[in-house]
């Protein structure tokens, strides 16, 4: 199908393409020729220093030119066809020798001149060259030559599509269509910051002539990838504070009674200060869309139980979302027990439910016999409709996606949106995904709490750590977690998994104790009594996999021991730590692992080292890069293809002041020579 702008048409109708190749070329999420001219190297390699013969060097990778003198083919029992050629200058000869690639006799013809590229060996004391890279100079000259001769690119390798062909491919795309990319960005910035059209970039980033049109390409490239998301985020900011009329709540005189007849515990200053900011927003009359972090154990809950009464207390319905259904249990228990002696009604939407009982919840939410809604992501569901959202509260924030974050949006009338997240985001990656929100931080934890002691040990060790376990449960109501990799043994790893191990505990190591087992193939039925024994203390050791990760808050639990704690992510073991230490006695865990690599040290050395989250973070950063973290990829038009928000800070931070000052000129992008920037936008986003 050719459609209006040429840069969607299909691959197939590439020259060199065809419907064949288009679908190996799918394959690797290459579709249009945008994807195509969009494909960038992901490296270069020089090869414009060109060397006479008698002056190149063994084993190295070098360029060289001169005239086929000799060729012929060669064939060895069994072996491969070997085509033979002799290259020689005015300084030497060499031989050059291709395995497999008998064509080449047609092409390299007696007396043509060409450019090798490749290692070059001494054989049986001649110099040879095997398999080099190969150019046909065929007016004499180099200047368009991509193969050697010139900073030629080297694209991620894909299966089936090899450097030449790529590479040969691309430079007919980049001649034919680089010319005819839009330019979005406005003309007054892009001369203001000296950046070359998106042309020449695209041109440049493929086929450098040189370093410093590479650099210019690179840089301007980066910051377009930076601006787009900046210019969305700001657009959505300013749509949000803007366009959309909200629900102003009141504030309410039973509000701070209430709340301090069910909270036991004085506020930290932190919880006040965002308390009050959450307030601030859900008072005004456009909607809030605030973002709260704060670290494993700072007391998020309590404040979305605040907000949550303001709304009910103004006749609005509050959701509370949660990525596990253990969780969504928890802080059902939690609500209902703190507003046992009100009128207000609370409901879990769960998995386990049955349709009769789904049924009869969807309706009560439908006709608001129920206030509090509590429940996993079965919550944005199409079936649930809410007759009078006023706010959505969302836990665990990176366990969702952005678009959950939107749909579940959409069910009230631009509802206030709070969404709280235990993992610090490093500065770098909030500006990214989070600067359409405002943000709020719990800096410090509830008074009393000590640091968690943590060590590592080695397996061998293990012995010693069930001692320390028993030591330590022993000590009134106290308890522990057990934490395996994987749920059953597993053919392709050999690794200690929850379920034999805990038969074994129970049965042999901790005989005289209650061991529990959880894991994520139970059924949440089953997940619920458990953790409502572990709760009560009819469990003493709770033998578990990753499910008690987030948010799990029991705390009599004083210990925890991970094992192989290698095959933990950096947060991930925040996390999981983060589950010990609620009270305020002294709390430990213990990390069990022979790791080797120096990825593995590094994140457990970090644990012992750091309980603070933010700095955590930082280091898992350091350790993982950006990409894996956060499932940016996931985010789908936060894709980077270029730019790595860490390393490239400073244009990252220029993208962003631009966008945003963008945006306050021109709010919704309705100025012609914007056009572009919108057009482009709309095609990636359709809530624009
Ligand atoms: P998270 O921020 O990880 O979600 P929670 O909200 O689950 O943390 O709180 C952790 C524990 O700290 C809970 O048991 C909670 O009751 C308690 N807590 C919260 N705020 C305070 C406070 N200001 N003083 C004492 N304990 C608190
Ligand atoms: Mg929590």
């Amino acid at each position: 199908m050719i459609t209006q702008n040429v840069l969607e048409n299909s691959v197939q109708f590439v020259k060199g393409v065809g419907p064949k190749r288009a679908k190996i070329f799918k394959k690797v999420g290459i579709e249009n020729i945008r994807d195509l001219l969009y494909h960038f190297p992901s490296r270069y390699e020089d090869r414009r220093h060109i060397l006479p013969i008698s002056k190149l060097k063994i084993n190295q990778l070098q360029t060289l030119k001169g005239k086929v003198i000799t060729n012929g083919l060669r064939f060895i029992r069994k072996g491969p066809a070997i085509f033979e050629a002799v290259i020689g200058d005015e300084s030497g000869n060499i031989l050059a020798l291709w395995f497999n690639q008998a064509y080449l006799k047609d092409k390299l013809k007696v007396g043509s001149e060409v450019m090798l590229y490749g290692k070059v060996e001494i054989k049986k004391a001649k110099l040879v060259i095997i398999n080099p890279e190969y150019e046909l100079l065929e007016n004499g000259s180099f200047e368009d030559s991509i193969h050697t001769a010139n900073i030629v690119p080297i694209y991620p390798l894909t299966a089936h599509l090899n450097q030449r062909y790529l590479r040969t491919i691309i430079k007919g795309v980049v001649d034919l269509y680089a010319p005819m990319a839009a330019e979005i960005l406005p003309s007054n910035l892009r001369y203001r910051l000296k950046f070359i059209h998106i042309s020449a970039a695209l041109k440049n980033i493929h086929f450098p002539k040189n370093e410093v049109f590479y650099q210019q390409a690179r840089k301007r490239l980066i910051f377009d990838e930076f601006f787009l998301i900046e210019t969305i985020n700001a657009y959505l900011k300013k749509k949000i504070k803007t366009k959309l009329r909200g629900i102003r709540h009141k504030n309410k005189r039973q509000l701070n009674n209430l709340f301090s007849s069910v909270i036991a515990f004085e506020l930290t200053p932190s919880q006040k200060k965002v308390i009050k900011e959450i307030k601030q927003d859900m008072m005004s009359p456009g909607p809030m869309y605030r973002l709260l972090q704060g670290d494993v154990g700072s007391g998020k809950t309590v404040v979305a139980f605040y907000a949550i009464l303001l709304s009910i207390l103004n006749g609005y319905q509050a959701a509370f979302m949660v990525p596990t259904e253990i969780l969504a249990e928890q802080h059902f228990s939690l609500f209902k027990k703190m507003l046992k002696d009100f009128s207000y009604k609370v409901v879990l939407v769960a998995g386990k439910l049955s349709t009769g009982e789904k049924t009869k919840i969807y309706k009560k939410i439908k006709e608001k016999k129920v206030d509090i809604i509590i429940g996993t992501h079965a919550l944005i569901q199409e079936g649930i409709k809410f007759k009078k959202l006023g706010l959505i509260i969302i836990d665990e924030q990176h366990k969702f996606g952005v678009l959950q974050r939107k749909t579940l949006k959409e069910k009230g009338i631009n509802p206030d949106l709070l969404v709280m997240t235990a993992t610090p985001i490093p500065r770098t990656l909030s500006m990214v995904l989070y600067s359409d929100m405002d943000i709020s931080v719990i800096k410090e934890l509830p008074p009393g709490r000590k640091p968690i002691i943590t060590w590592w040990v080695s397996e061998k060790k293990r012995v010693d750590a069930y001692g320390f376990i028993r030591k330590e449960i022993q000590k009134a109501k106290k308890q522990a977690y057990i934490v395996y990799p994987i749920i059953e043994e597993s053919e392709k790893l050999d690794l200690r998994d929850a379920t034999r191990m805990y038969e074994h505990l129970k049965n042999n190591i901790f005989k005289d104790f209650n061991v529990g087992l959880i894991h994520g193939r139970l059924s949440s039925k089953q997940k619920d009594s458990i953790m409502q024994d572990f709760k009560a203390g009819k469990i003493d050791i709770l033998v578990s996999t990753i499910v008690i990760e987030v948010g799990i808050d029991m705390p009599a639990a004083s210990v925890m021991m991970i094992e192989h704690a290698e095959r933990f992510g950096l947060a991930q073991l925040h996390q999981l730590r983060g589950r010990v230490g609620r009270g305020s006695f002294k709390s430990y865990c213990v990390l069990v692992s022979n790791a080797r690599t120096a990825n593995a040290k590094s994140r457990l050395n970090a644990m012992i080292k750091c309980q603070d989250g933010f700095e955590i973070a930082e280091k898992d950063l350091d350790i993982r890069g950006p990409g894996e973290i956060f499932g940016i990829r996931q985010h789908g038009f936060l894709e980077f293809k270029i730019a790595d928000p860490q390393r490239d800070l400073k244009i990252l931070e220029s993208a962003q002041k631009e966008a945003f000052a963008l945006i306050e000129k021109d709010n919704f992008l309705n100025w012609p020579q914007h056009k572009q920037l919108l057009n482009y936008l709309k095609s990636k986003l359709d809530l624009i």
